[in-house]
């Protein structure tokens, strides 16, 4: 029953605590899951919005130098006066470049002049163009433009072919005769490094692909020339690559993690900047945090179950005591003396050892009380209760049933008991307190029979106290049923 209960209570504890942090946990989760993608969101638009301005910045500047040098007076004078194979010329033209180079760090600053089609460039005279050479095919498309200025994406022969962004402007003379091309190269691993520094610091991925969503600059070379959906594990319909003005954000949700994906459209190059953040980092890690938390709940739920099981067996232990013990003598009471009588009948009943039942009262007990004292009478009442524990030692068991009123159950027979009763008899009468009081005792003693009940037995043993009392007290009367 005890068992049941404590077991029970362990289970209510164990419930309200795994129902209550898993509900904390779970609102927690929620609440962590929704700020966590609205920051997802914004940290994936500002990274994208701050590449893009970079790239955009990086591309206006060079466009704005580039424009300079195609109204550079210097640039139209050296071609009108154009002399192929005067070095003293190609010098100077040659120290134009590189100053310009060397001032912006550029990876390349050209000239080509349409009269004799040489290309300048500010370390060498490379070639002259061809239309027969599809290296040479911008410079024709650009003249036949008819624009400013454009940009191309081109490999740089000179640099041994590494992908450059070409920025060539048309160099007019006042009469509106294109005298030459002059621009500037931009080397693509400088865009590579811009997109590695953002994917180191936010821990994302960003990538440039053209309108086919084929990769042209990423970080990490090996992805070059795949398609953006190998970055990807589920495949998006090609029109989220859309040559619009707006940043678009789409949530890629697979079954176990969520991806974030920003496209944003660079006019300059006509191609789209893709950023996107894997969210399966900061899944694990609040995952993980729950898993502690539970584990931390799981420890705090034992200790508290074992505390609280400790805790409430001590408590049982003391209500029990109280319940069976006598506070004034520590003797059984009368409560637990009914459970050992029962007890002793049953076994009786099954053929159990052979036992004696008495009552012991103390002859006119209210005028010790009235004489020495109520005080007094405790200590006496206490002093016998000790006696009688003392003199049956390990034969039989003494109860206190009320007032100066004892019961005593001993397990022998009839003779022993005769013995036993008068040893505490004896006892008391020997004793200094009890002496100082002149204190006697009545006993009333009977051998259970295998008939007895609880009523029949007690009516005897009472019976044979009353026989003493009326023969003048301080005497043991003892009854020996009939077998
Ligand atoms: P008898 O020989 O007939 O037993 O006379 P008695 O005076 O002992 O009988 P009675 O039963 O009338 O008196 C018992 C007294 O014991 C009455 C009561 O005041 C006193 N008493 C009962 N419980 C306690 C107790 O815990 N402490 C003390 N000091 N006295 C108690
Ligand atoms: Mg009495």
């Amino acid at each position: 029953m005890q068992k049941i209960f404590l077991k029970n209570i362990n289970i209510v504890i164990c419930a309200i605590l795994i129902i209550g942090v898993s509900c904390l946990e779970f609102a927690n989760y929620s609440i962590y899951k929704v700020g966590l993608r609205d920051d997802i969101e914004n940290i994936s638009k500002l990274t994208s919005s701050n590449i893009y301005t970079e790239i955009n910045s990086e591309l206006s500047k060079s466009i704005h130098i580039s424009l300079t040098m195609a109204n550079d007076e210097f640039l139209k004078d050296w071609l009108h006066t154009e002399e192929p194979g005067n070095a003293q010329k190609e010098d100077k033209i040659k120290q134009y470049l590189a100053a310009l180079r060397s001032k912006f760090g550029y990876d390349s600053v050209f000239l080509v002049s349409t009269r004799t089609g040489i290309y300048y460039h500010y370390e060498k005279l490379h070639k002259v163009v061809s239309r027969a050479d599809e290296h040479d095919v911008w410079f024709y498309n650009f003249l036949a433009l008819e624009k400013d200025y454009d940009l191309i994406v081109d490999t740089d022969e000179v640099k041994r072919n590494t992908l450059t962004v070409f920025i060539n402007c048309r160099l007019m003379d006042t009469d509106g005769t294109v005298l030459g091309v002059v621009g500037v190269g931009i080397q693509m691993n400088q865009l590579q490094n811009l997109l590695r520094q953002y994917e180191n610091n936010f821990n994302l991925q960003a990538v440039l692909v053209n309108r086919e969503g084929i990769l042209q600059i990423a970080s990490d070379e090996s992805l070059l020339s795949s398609h953006v959906f190998s970055l990807l594990d589920k495949k998006l319909h090609n029109t989220f690559l859309q040559p619009d003005t707006v940043i678009k954000g789409h949530w890629l949700n697979y079954s176990n993690k969520d991806d974030y994906l920003v496209v944003r459209y660079l006019d300059a190059l006509d191609w789209f900047l893709v950023v996107k953040k894997d969210t399966t980092p900061i899944r694990n890690l609040l995952i993980s945090q729950i898993k502690n938390d539970l584990y931390g709940l799981l420890i705090i739920a034992s200790a508290l179950i074992f505390f609280v099981s400790l805790l409430i067996s001590q408590y049982k232990k003391n209500m029990l005591h109280l319940a069976m013990n006598d506070e004034l003598t520590g003797l059984k009471n009368r409560r637990a003396f009914t459970q050992a009588l029962t007890t002793l009948l049953i076994e009786n009943k099954n053929g159990g050892q052979e036992a004696l039942l008495f009552v012991l009262d103390i002859d006119l007990f209210k005028n010790i009380n009235d004489t020495y004292g109520h005080f007094f009478g405790d200590k006496v009442i206490i002093r016998v209760g000790e006696l009688m524990r003392e003199c049956l030692g390990s034969s039989g068991e003494a109860f206190r049933w009320g007032g100066d009123e004892f019961f005593g159950i001993v397990h022998c027979n009839i003779e022993q008991g005769q013995a036993v009763l008068e040893y505490i008899h004896a006892a008391v009468q020997a004793d200094p307190l009890c002496m100082s009081c002149q204190l006697t005792l009545s006993i009333g003693a009977t051998r259970v029979g295998k008939d007895d009940t609880f009523d029949s037995l007690l009516a005897r043993a009472d019976k044979a106290l009353y026989n003493t009392k009326n023969n003048g007290r301080n005497a043991i009367t003892l009854f020996n049923p009939v077998a």
